[in-house]
């Protein structure tokens, strides 16, 4: 499909005016309403609640939980979910998941990718669910076992029934609950639906174009941590196309991730179990993998490279260093995951097993700073 095929495809008039009436009601009643009556600090609260459910409910649930799998719920969780997942209108799990795996496999394919953050940022704002695009077609066949659980099917085929009940009827019951009913259909409903609506929308759009790319240059995801703050914490895209299967985007632990913190106090209710993350030497490899092929692009820079052969051999040494740290990582670890397995190891065996691995993950962290200097001194 060209740039001109895309222009043909035809309007989608339901997305169209939900997303546009919406904007345009919330712009002008908020404030008129506002200006003439006031908002309570109820009102506001429970905006901000509705808010986080729904965030939290596309974050953590629909992208983290149902399309990645990166843990497991029980059910109530999974229902929180599901209903107030609904509430952020953005489609059914099936079509969001089935959507966001062809997102994660096909990135930046201008064909096949559904918001192909190269097709600008309009598009994957928002412009690829306004047209009726042949690469924003949900393959379902990649979301299978998804179908086969019942809670997400029900969701599914009630999905306009529950959206609409839950954007009515929250915003209605806390109206009649505080006393102020339009405030809350006017902030908790409309203003939190756009509101949600768009910081979502920013991790497709903004986290494929601004900030940091230390664990892959291979695709368009960056790691922000202003759009962190806005996205419950998937600003941290980077990480997070690099490492889908781990349950955290912001991986330190100061990085800015409710979502993270969310899910780990759910296991701590016990409705969440099996959170799965990467071993810390495999993501400190992938940021020292792209610091190498940093520091090999500016050597090629310099017009004086063929001068700095010092340099060069300097990196030659540290990849070498890198690649036995790997090796002998990789080793140990098959060696300590068996003797977990087996459980007959004794408990002595095993610290030392553990020990080494820390002491091979330290080695790594110095050489990242080393390959900073080096790098430092390229320019
Ligand atoms: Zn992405
Ligand atoms: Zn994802």
């Amino acid at each position: 499909m060209t740039e001109s095929d895309w222009s043909a495809a035809t309007r989608n008039w339901v997305t169209t005016l939900m997303f546009g009436l919406t904007a345009l009601v919330a712009a002008v009643a908020v404030p008129w309403y506002g200006l003439a009556h006031g908002y309570s600090g109820a009102d506001w609260a429970w905006f901000a609640i509705v808010l986080c459910a729904n965030g939290l409910s596309i974050t953590c649930g629909y992208h983290r939980l149902f399309a990645h799998a990166t843990y497991e719920a029980r059910p109530a969780l999974k229902l929180f979910y599901l209903l107030f997942g609904a509430m952020a209108l953005q489609n059914s799990v099936l079509v969001w998941a089935a959507g966001h795996r062809v997102h994660h496999r096909y990135i930046d394919d201008t064909e096949r990718d559904p918001y192909c953050a190269r097709r600008g940022f309009w598009f994957s704002h928002i412009g690829w669910m306004l047209h009726n695009y042949p690469s924003g077609e949900p393959d379902f066949s990649t979301v299978r076992e998804l179908q086969a659980d019942p809670l997400v099917a029900w969701q599914h085929r009630h999905y306009l029934t529950i959206a609409l009940a839950m954007n009515f009827g929250v915003p209605l019951l806390l109206g009649l609950a505080t006393g102020d009913v339009l405030g809350c259909l006017l902030l908790a409903g409309l203003l939190r639906l756009v509101v949600s609506h768009h910081v979502t929308f920013f991790i497709n759009s903004l986290a494929h174009m601004f900030g940091t790319r230390p664990y892959t240059e291979d695709n368009t995801a960056r790691d922000n941590p202003v759009v962190a703050l806005l996205t419950f914490g998937e600003g941290y895209h980077n990480f997070h196309h690099m490492f889908a299967h781990d349950y955290r985007n912001g991986v330190r632990w100061w990085q800015w991730d409710p979502s993270k913190w969310f899910i780990n106090l759910m296991r701590w209710a016990g409705l969440a179990y099996g959170l799965k993350s990467v071993p810390w030497f495999r993501i400190q490899r992938a940021r020292l993998e792209t610091q190498f092929r940093r520091a090999e692009a500016a050597l090629e820079r310099r017009p004086d490279r063929a001068t700095l052969g010092h340099l060069r051999a300097r990196m030659a040494e540290e990849y070498a260093a890198f690649t036995s740290a790997v090796q002998a990582w990789t080793q140990l670890r098959e060696q300590w995951l068996q003797s977990t397995r087996q459980a007959v190891a004794d408990r002595w065996e095993r610290s030392i097993l553990q020990s080494r691995l820390r002491e091979l993950e330290r080695a790594l962290g110095t050489q990242q700073r080393r390959l900073r200097l080096l790098c430092a001194q390229l320019g």
